[in-house]
């Protein structure tokens, strides 16, 4: 392959796992599978090996995928958290065996456990007491989640076990209790979560414990952090002692949780569970192979990601097949209409669908769909399922063919495609449908986060002409809105609060919110930290954006023609007179630190990470999230964790103590 290409697939490939990676753990709403996730990580680990020179140490091959959202609540780990290597096929599991095998020499014993489809969390417990729980985070340091994880019944606060110890498990949320929290949502015409995962992922960060108890998340242990105790010396009888101690673990609903030596019983095990995998409560997505023994554990050891002596059999997704009813069009916040297959619902992986995406007009050609087909269907992820094929034979003679519309559904203006010809749009900037999905958008959680401002409200408003484009929301009349249907004086009074309170917000969430392609959350957050302003942000050129890690040409491209739009400068520019923050946190400040970046480990004396990490960026300094080249200054204070020593073996990384560092900002 030609070494420019190579370079490019690369870049292609981390901005690509960098998204799906941001939505499938900090926003829980993934829109791919795990095993298309898996592929791509794969595709870059082999690209990674082939070519080194293209290698970076921040590399998504080499940590294991952060939900860390807010950094003012972490903990670091006592013990490294990781992520496990995965396997789709059988074979895998046998290489992986007779790998092991090989390089102890022995016929180790190994366990089967089931893959728990559902949070990883770490148990923090001193003198007996549970002190904290944390996410598994970046696996060097979690978020905090104690008074959440306290509301899980059964988790035991106290243990008869005195010295420190973090204990390691999966939280989820029984198939039960998801159906029941997704009745309830929908009756209140929230967002309903698309699996158990989701959901489970999305309740444990709630800010609220006591919504949290209302869901009743269930839990199991399965490993030890930091553990002294030199009379385990087995996973299983690790398993064994947690039920001692009063923990859930896996071992009660897996029966023949046994030890073994031979391949075909590992084999068997994972054939059985594929199939008996329905039949469980909760959501399984695979099966966990490992080497039972710790002192085998400990020689065999670990990469940067994952236990060596452990692997992860995956179950591909489930296919059923199905009629497709009619097909629906969407038109979303870009103008973009997404045909929508209605199905005979069925039930599969869990959970009962009747619709599936057809992305886009190319789609339906490719699979040849006519309305009355039966169709295989997939969950991949994604809240909508998709259609992977058509049974022809099975095509009834009154099929219909599927006719994309010329015109927008909803407002009728006439619909165009663009350049690379797969999507079309509808070509009306103030079509009701955008406008609507759009102001949506922008008042949502991760992007301005206006209490109050959601579907409904937004529709009741545009409805009475009292908004048409997103800073209309600035000059709502309220008085008039206390007299509209359903509303009154204090809701009138609320949403104007949280309103006025959305112009303070962070500029990245300011510049997420305004809707531009391809630009989530996450790069959003990278813009900004690497753009003072919005005006830097509207100056720069193409190769200016390119030249940010895991910023590829579509982002580029599509930054570019969203800040040479003149309705859009217009909405910058009336923002910016209603008073919308649109400066990075560290452009009003002081210059002492002027742009170096910093990282810290241990526990200081004189700030928490929150306070540190502003009195970082007030100074004009950046903190970064892990230990690489681009990192300047580390300070170290007490117990140091496992960056210390990572950050020694860069010699042109400083260490500094925090008197040091104080000595900087004087
Ligand atoms: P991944 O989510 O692909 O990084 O897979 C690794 C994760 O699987 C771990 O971090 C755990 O949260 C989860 N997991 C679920 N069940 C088990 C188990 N029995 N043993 C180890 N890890 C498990
Ligand atoms: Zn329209």
């Amino acid at each position: 392959m030609d070494d420019l290409f190579v370079a490019d697939e690369i870049k292609e490939l981390r901005e690509k796992i960098a998204y799906h990676s941001d939505l499938y753990y900090q926003k829980a709403a993934p829109e791919i599978s795990d095993y298309e996730f898996d592929q791509l990580v794969k595709r870059l680990q082999y690209l990674e090996t082939k070519y080194p020179q293209y290698k970076i140490q921040e590399s998504p091959t080499e940590k294991v995928g952060s939900d860390i959202d807010d950094e003012s609540k972490i903990i670091p780990h006592k013990v490294r958290m990781y992520s496990l290597e995965n396997a789709y096929t059988l074979e895998e599991i046998e290489d992986f065996y007779n790998k092991i095998t090989k390089e102890t020499k022995k016929m180790p014993y190994f366990t089967t456990e089931l893959k728990l489809d559902g949070f990883s969390i770490n148990l923090y417990y001193e003198n007996g007491d549970l002190v904290y729980a944390t996410t598994r985070g970046n696996g060097f340091e979690g978020e905090d989640v104690t008074q959440n994880v306290k509301t899980i019944s059964g988790i035991p606060q106290k243990i008869d076990y005195p010295k420190p110890i973090e204990i390691r498990g999966e939280i989820f949320l029984p198939r039960s209790e998801f159906e029941r929290i997704n009745e309830e949502r929908e009756k209140n015409g929230e967002r309903i979560f698309a699996n158990p995962r989701n959901a489970a992922a999305g309740t444990i960060k709630l800010k609220d414990p006591e919504i949290v108890k209302t869901r009743k998340l269930d839990y199991r242990v399965y490993s030890v952090g930091l553990f002294e105790n030199n009379e385990i010396k087995s996973q299983y009888t690790l398993l064994k002692y947690f039920e001692k101690l009063g923990f859930k673990t896996l071992a009660r609903d897996m029966k023949n949780l046994l030890k073994f030596g031979e391949l075909n019983r590992i084999i068997e095990q994972c054939k059985f569970w594929e199939l008996e995998k329905n039949n469980l409560e909760f959501d399984i997505d695979g099966l966990v192979i490992k080497v039972d023994d710790f002192e085998l554990q400990k020689k065999l050891g670990y990469t940067s990601k994952f236990p060596k002596w452990a692997i992860a059999y995956k179950f591909k997704a489930e296919e059923v097949e199905t009629q497709l009813l009619g097909v629906d069009f969407q038109v979303g916040r870009t103008g973009a209409v997404t045909p929508v297959a209605r199905l005979e619902p069925v039930f599969i992986s869990g959970s009962t669908v009747s619709n599936a995406t057809l992305h886009n007009e190319d789609e339906i050609d490719r699979l040849d769909l006519k309305i009355g087909d039966y169709v295989t269907v997939i969950k991949s992820g994604e809240i909508i399922p998709k259609i992977i094929k058509v049974d022809k034979k099975k095509r009834p003679d009154k099929a219909e063919e599927i006719n994309f519309p010329t015109n927008c559904p909803v407002c009728s203006s006439p619909l165009r495609k663009q350049e690379e010809g797969a999507v079309t749009y509808c070509s009306n900037a103030n079509c009701p449908a955008q406008v609507q999905r759009r102001i949506e958008h922008f008042a949502s959680r991760d992007a301005v986060d206006i209490e109050g401002l959601g579907e409904a409200v937004i529709k009741q408003l545009l409805e009475n002409n009292m908004i048409e484009k997103i800073e209309d929301i600035y000059n709502i009349d309220f008085e008039k809105f206390a007299n509209l249907e359903r509303q009154g004086k204090k809701s009138a009074e609320n949403l104007q609060k949280a309103i006025e309170k959305s112009k303070n917000q962070k500029f990245e969430k300011i510049l997420f919110g305004l809707g531009i392609r391809y630009v989530g959350a996450r790069t959003s957050k990278i813009l900004t930290a690497n753009f003072d302003n919005i005006n830097a942000l509207i100056n720069a050129s193409y190769l200016d954006f390119l030249m940010i890690d895991e910023i590829g040409e579509k982002i580029a491209q599509s930054l570019v023609d969203f800040f040479s739009d003149e309705k859009n400068l217009r909405m910058i520019e009336n923002l910016k007179k209603i008073g919308l923050n649109m400066k990075s946190e560290k452009q009003e400040i002081k210059d002492k630190l002027s742009g170096s970046t910093f990282l810290v480990t241990g526990s200081l004396t004189n700030f928490s990470r929150n306070e540190i990490k502003n009195q970082i960026e007030q100074n004009g300094g950046r903190v970064v999230s892990s230990v690489s080249k681009k990192l300047e200054y580390l300070i170290v204070g007490e117990n140091p964790g496992s960056k210390l020593s990572k950050a020694k073996k860069i010699d042109t990384i400083k260490i500094i103590s925090e008197q040091e560092f104080l000595e900087m900002i004087k």
